[in-house]
């Protein structure tokens, strides 16, 4: 349905431009370190080298008896028993064999490791081999990791089993970058904490706590500063505060065009250059961006379906850049289940959707940015450019995972 018509409208600018500003304005965090059992979700700020081999010897992969492979066809006389941590006392010669536990090292003179399900014993207490043949069932000094080698590189997200690798390294407290401190105020006149019932023309707040939780999910510190009515100096006065105490701040609300939308002005007050004030994007189009002397400022539309998305697009990739991570978010192909008709737009239009057992994308049920419980089932979503008017059913398109 892409009827070829480019819109352009000179007050925004494109998505990828606006993810290349932001990417390109983030400057590195200072590094620190940590425990290793704090490290999950941390970014390496330095390659980590091994101190050892891996395995520093060669050692039994099996329960079994180790002996010479030319020997498995006679009974073997059993000379000791190895348990792991311990030192063979023994060298295996011809017709012998050592009783030899996983993990323990592999006696002088010794080949292989048949398994004990392998065997059984005879009269004589000799080991006889019942299988057709063996596996070596050796792991070899330094086949897996050799002492000096790089065994993860700086700007890795550590995840569960890195940590397995740090600890082998002897990585017990792994330099990574500081986590970014954000700022989250809520601003608008209409809003109130959840635990209030909302009295007349008024909603409760949703996006700080869920912006409080994306930043968690984006292994960053949040802090919330409350709710700020739409006067300048209650938004003045928590943004000067959340300025000093964070890297980033979050403001939600009061972007847009109404008579009482002063968050911009705010921001350009408190010394933040705002590098850009509107994107094609539906939703979040009035999203701002600005740097300033300690910081940054993102400038998010209330609404909370807006709000989620471009946390997700364009403040997730930052706060990890400062961090020294590139995030690639997972994408897949699916099939449209079925038609996705958009009206003609000067914005591109990210629509939620969810996927099937089957790989199928299915639209979700979406009628605007306020729409709070849209995104309930979206697995991800997909981009409907500037110009199209949807897609089809049965198209193959582009999932972006959430
Ligand atoms: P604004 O960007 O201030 O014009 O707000 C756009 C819409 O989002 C309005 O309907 C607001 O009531 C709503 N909104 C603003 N802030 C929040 C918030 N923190 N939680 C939920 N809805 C909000
Ligand atoms: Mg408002």
């Amino acid at each position: 349905m892409n009827i070829g018509i480019t819109f352009w409208n000179n007050g925004m600018i494109r998505f990828d431009e606006a993810l290349s500003t932001v990417l390109a304005s983030a400057r590195l965090l200072a590094p620190e370190k940590i425990d290793l059992q704090d490290s999950l979700g941390r970014i390496l700020a330095e390659d980590v080298v091994s101190d050892i081999d891996m395995p520093p010897f060669d050692k039994s992969a099996m329960d079994g008896y180790a002996c010479r492979k030319a020997d498995i066809g006679t009974p073997l006389e059993i000379l000791e028993i190895i348990p792991a941590g311990k030192s063979p006392q023994l060298a295996v010669g011809k017709n012998q064999c050592a009783k030899i536990m996983t993990g323990a090292a592999i006696p002088e003179g010794a080949d292989c490791v048949v398994m004990v399900e392998h065997t059984r014993l005879d009269e004589a207490d000799r080991v006889r081999f019942t299988a057709e043949e063996t596996n070596t069932n050796i792991c070899f000094k330094g086949e897996d990791i050799r002492a000096g080698q790089i065994v993860l590189r700086r700007s890795c997200r550590i995840r569960p089993q890195h940590i397995a690798v740090l600890a082998t390294a002897g990585k017990a407290r792994p330099l990574v970058s500081r986590r970014p401190r954000v700022g989250i105020i809520a601003t608008g006149d209409e809003l109130v904490e959840p635990a209030q019932t909302p009295p007349p023309f008024s909603i409760r707040n949703s996006n700080s706590y869920q912006l409080y939780a994306q930043v968690v999910a984006a292994d960053s510190l949040p802090t919330y500063y409350g709710i700020a009515g739409d006067h300048e100096q209650e938004i003045d006065g928590r943004l000067r505060q959340a300025l000093r105490e964070n890297d980033v701040v979050l403001l939600s609300g009061g972007v847009s065009m109404g008579d009482f939308d002063l968050t911009p002005a705010i921001m350009t007050r408190n010394g933040i250059d705002i590098k850009f004030d509107a994107i094609a994007i539906k939703p979040g189009k009035p999203t701002h961006f600005g740097v300033g002397t300690g910081g940054y400022c993102f400038g998010l539309p209330g609404n909370p379906v807006s709000t989620f998305l471009q946390f997700e697009i364009l403040v997730k990739p930052f706060l990890y850049k400062l961090m020294g991570h590139d995030l690639r978010p997972y994408r897949s192909q699916a099939i449209l289940e079925r038609d996705l008709p958009v009206k003609l737009s000067d914005r591109e239009s990210w629509i939620p959707v969810s996927l099937t057992p089957d790989n199928r994308a299915v639209p979700l049920h979406y009628h605007g940015s306020a729409h709070i419980n849209a995104l309930d089932c979206a697995d991800g979503f997909i981009v409907v450019p500037i110009g199209s008017q949807g897609f089809t059913r049965g198209t193959q398109v582009d999932v972006r995972h959430l």
